[in-house]
């Protein structure tokens, strides 16, 4: 098993919110001050972390839009409910509203507040599981097709935000995959022509003499670009995607904890914190937050961790240095690195020294800004001002999936690609329950668990052990 998960993802969690909301409150008029300032300035780091913000740094720029049509009041019945506010469900809600289903998405806490609105907003093509392992898995045909709907899925990104005319800061500025070792870099120089070959998918490598054109930092051995990726505000799509859908018509509901799944006749039953609904059909769509509720379900995908943290607004000519063309990047590590600037020219950057969901932040961040001062010298000293975390989904095959259990729909396990990938599989599912598909990719493949894994993911500090060695020999 530990051979079979390749942790090339990203991941978090809103650990102990008590402590952490605490700190971010306590802190806010010192971030805000942070905020203001012009010129980077330059600080003694060791106590910097101290006062950092925990809140994401997206959702403090622009948080749930206080007109977003919520309502408390749960109707008595609908064709579908759908548990989980994100990319998934939303998407999910919107083919079915269009194709004249009536539509609830239930959230246990505020829309969009689970990865969708905390992710690092970068969107490249592929899967979590390494396309010669889909290869070799599936074969070549079938990997051809998760290639191809793993490209599509950015193409309908793109499409519903133009189409909904969501304001989220979409650009297609294309994507480095940085080697972080020589021998990494000989393997991409490889993968040109086995992209070409196979997939008639265009990359390409740049040596480590030009990689100055794309990034301002001396410790990487050559990259591979691909001009397909693009990048996003992860809040501003998701609360775009809401108000679109709540436009078309779906019951938005906020609070809201499914409690209890019962049958009745042919309806399900639903328990919630806010009272009952009855549906014909059930969409389960909360991914790396998943609960214990289906425990059938539970046991398919476990979540992993992720850690960002954001640098205060840089000058341009900076700026220019550290990504001359507005690129996204991420390292050839099994504990990667994936970063990229924000809109308004801040560094984020985002990764983890281990896979737990409940790192504290503020340590989170110092190890984070030695990664980041590591690879651009030129941040030493600049502030932080944001640290945060959520949770990604990861299945057993690392790969997505559509299913069903105890006749409960489901779409989840992105482990890190969920920016394109859940709009897809949300997408993909709404339209097999609405009847306008009867199969997807991510549909016709066994969705297996492990016989270990019952509740909790105990395995996963010796699945980072694992993955630190692999990175310190490889
Ligand atoms: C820090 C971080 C960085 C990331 N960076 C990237 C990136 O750069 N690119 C990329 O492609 N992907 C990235 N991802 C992954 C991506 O964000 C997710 O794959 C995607 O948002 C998943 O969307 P979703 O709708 O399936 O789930 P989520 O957005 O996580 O939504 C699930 C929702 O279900 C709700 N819920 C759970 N249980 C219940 C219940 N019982 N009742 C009611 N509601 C419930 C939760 O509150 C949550 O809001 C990142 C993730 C994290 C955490």
């Amino acid at each position: 098993m530990l051979a079979t998960l390749s942790i090339r993802a990203l991941p978090c969690d809103l650990v102990d919110c008590e402590a952490t909301c605490g700190a971010s409150r306590a802190s806010n008029g010192k971030v805000a001050a942070l905020m203001t300032r012009r010129t980077p300035r330059r600080t003694n780091s060791k106590h910097e972390s101290d006062m950092l913000s925990t809140e994401p740094f997206w959702q403090s720029q622009y948080s749930r839009p206080v007109d977003l049509p919520v309502t408390a009041a749960l109707p008595e019945q609908v064709d579908v409910a759908i548990v989980g506010s994100g990319y998934t469900g939303l998407n999910a809600a919107r083919v079915l509203v269009k194709s004249g289903a009536t539509v609830s998405v239930i959230e246990q806490e505020t829309i969009g507040w689970g990865a969708s609105s905390r992710n690092g907003g970068i969107a490249t093509p592929g899967i979590k599981r390494p396309i010669k392992a889909i290869v070799e898995k599936y074969g070549e045909e079938k990997a051809r097709a998760f290639w191809q709907a793993s490209l599509d899925a950015i193409d309908l990104l793109e499409e519903i935000v133009a189409t909904e005319g969501i304001d989220c800061d979409w650009r297609r500025r294309g994507h480095v995959y940085l080697a972080y070792k020589r021998n990494h870099f000989d393997a991409m120089q490889k993968s040109v022509a086995w992209y070409r070959d196979r997939f008639g998918h265009e990359v390409r490598a740049v040596s480590p003499n030009d990689l100055g054109a794309e990034i301002g930092s001396q410790v990487f051995h050559g990259g591979l670009i691909d001009e397909n990726s693009g990048c996003l505000d992860p809040a501003k799509y998701v609360y775009g995607l809401a108000a679109a859908v709540a436009r078309h018509g779906v019951l938005l509901h906020e609070k809201t904890i499914l409690q209890r799944v019962a049958r009745d006749g042919d309806r399900f039953s639903l328990q919630t914190s806010n009272g009952v609904l009855r549906a014909k059909d059930l969409l389960i769509a909360t991914n790396g937050y998943t609960d214990r509720l289906v425990p059938s379900l539970k046991r398919r995908v476990f979540p992993v961790g992720s850690y960002i943290i954001v640098t205060e607004p840089l000058p341009v000519e900076l700026q220019k240095e550290l990504s001359p063309k507005g690129r996204m990047f991420y390292d050839s590590k099994n504990f990667l690195n994936y970063f990229r600037l924000t809109p308004d020219g801040r560094m984020l950057w985002g990764g983890r020294n281990d896979l737990s969901t409940d790192l504290n932040l503020q340590a989170s961040a110092s190890l984070l800004k030695a990664q980041l001062v590591h690879t651009f010298p030129q941040l030493e000293g600049i502030p932080l001002t944001h640290t945060w975390t959520g949770k990604l989904g990861i299945t057993f095959d690392l790969m997505p999936h559509i299913g069903r259990v105890d006749g409960i729909h489901y779409a989840l396990g992105y482990g890190g690609h969920g920016l394109a990938l859940a709009t897809y599989l949300g997408s993909e599912v709404g339209k097999l329950l609405a009847g306008q598909i009867s199969s997807s990719p991510f549909a016709e493949i066994p969705h297996q668990t492990m016989f270990f894994y019952r509740s909790e993911p105990w395995f996963i500090p010796l699945v980072a052990r694992y993955y630190r060695l692999v990175d310190w020999i490889s």
